[in-house]
């Protein structure tokens, strides 16, 4: 016998009741998938929103204190790069510590999303070799978009100090380096490799005191706290021009033609041989960001390096503006991957670590 079918079985008015919840439930089955597909398409849009998005700031990270190079640098970019980012505001912020480690952690870790970037120095080819673990890898964990500029560092001493010329410091420090204090901006700055340098240059060992940022440093060598410093011109021109320091020499390969700046001599001219040292800028994003948003940073950061009052204020400090293909993504990266190479055996030669 042929089985019935379920028409046959059910009464009309169960199967009209049973049809009615199909149609309701194909309706609820409907508007979920529709919820459902619309929540998708918000984070996929989440996702896919393009920087900048509206309404969420925009932060630069500095690796260093307030008042000093970087963050004056920071600062400086943070208000040029509002236009051609096309947003209202962008916050600086000093994130201190381990000589740039800590900041870089931060950036390294932040969402690719282009509104946390980093401006670091040259301290993004050092910190490799001066700390055993900094929690990240510069050429995998980073966005690299494009370099700034690359600033001299000069020899300068408290106000108090005797010797007239570098001949007459370099003298007085050999006689007394059981008490001459070199102040840093911490293990890992850029004085501190500087004086690294110095000390070899010498073939001399002195004290160093690591301060939490060269704006402290300086503040103690006016006040004579301590006796030496090797800082960017960026930070010691003007205190050098009002005589709150005294300098003795220039770092880069030619004397600089700053009113403030160009009667020092260079240590090439004062025979003290491979004593050359330029402080490098650029900025980095996490690793992760889009292409659009990288060649976006690196379009507002070149738009920026052509910005006559920009680059005024920047030379004027002693800056050279970088000009050449590094201000690119690629270049910049080729460029601290070679600073790695460079620096890491004369660290490792030092045998300095920072943890
Ligand atoms: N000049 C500092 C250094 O020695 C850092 C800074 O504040 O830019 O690295």
């Amino acid at each position: 016998m042929r089985a019935a079918t379920n028409n046959q079985r059910v009464p009309a008015a169960l199967r009209q009741g049973l049809r009615r919840q199909h149609a309701i439930r194909q309706k609820a089955c409907a508007l979920v998938s529709c919820a459902l597909a619309l929540s998708l398409s918000a984070v996929c849009s989440a996702f896919a929103q393009s920087f900048p998005i509206k309404d969420k700031p925009v932060t630069i990270l500095v690796p260093f204190t307030a008042g000093g190079p970087t963050d004056r640098l920071a600062r400086d970019m943070a208000e040029a790069l509002r236009k051609p980012l096309g947003v209202s505001s962008i916050v600086v912020e000093n994130i201190l510590g381990a000589g740039g480690v800590i900041a870089s952690q931060k950036v390294a870790r932040a969402a690719p999303d282009g509104h946390t970037i980093l401006i670091h120095h040259i301290g993004m080819a050092t910190m490799p070799a001066l700390n055993r673990n900094p929690g990240f890898q510069v050429d995998k964990d980073f966005t690299f978009l494009g370099m700034i500029h690359e600033v001299p560092m000069s020899i300068v001493a408290r106000p108090t100090m005797q010797a007239n010329d570098y001949k007459q410091l370099s003298a007085w420090i050999g006689q007394n380096k059981e008490r001459v204090n070199l102040g840093n901006a911490g293990v890992g700055s850029a004085s501190h490799l500087c004086g690294l340098l110095w000390q070899a240059a010498m073939k001399t060992e002195i004290a160093t005191i690591p301060y939490k940022g060269v704006s402290m440093a300086i503040a103690d060598l006016m006040g004579g706290q301590i006796d030496v410093l090797c800082d960017q011109t960026s930070n010691t021109m003007a205190y050098i021009e009002s005589r709150k320091v005294k300098a003795y020499a220039v770092t880069s390969p030619k004397r600089l033609s700053q009113p403030g700046l160009s009667q020092l001599p260079t240590m090439q001219e004062l025979g003290v041989k491979g004593f050359q040292i330029s402080i490098w800028h650029g900025a980095y994003g996490p690793k992760g960001l889009s292409d659009a948003t990288q060649m976006k940073w690196n379009n507002a950061l070149r738009t920026v390096l052509s910005d006559p009052a920009f680059v005024k204020k920047q030379q004027d400090l002693g800056a050279v503006m970088i000009t050449d293909k590094r201000t690119e993504p690629a270049e910049h990266r080729k460029f601290v991957l070679s600073e790695i190479n460079k620096w890491g055996p004369v660290i490792k030669a030092a045998g300095v670590y920072a943890d």
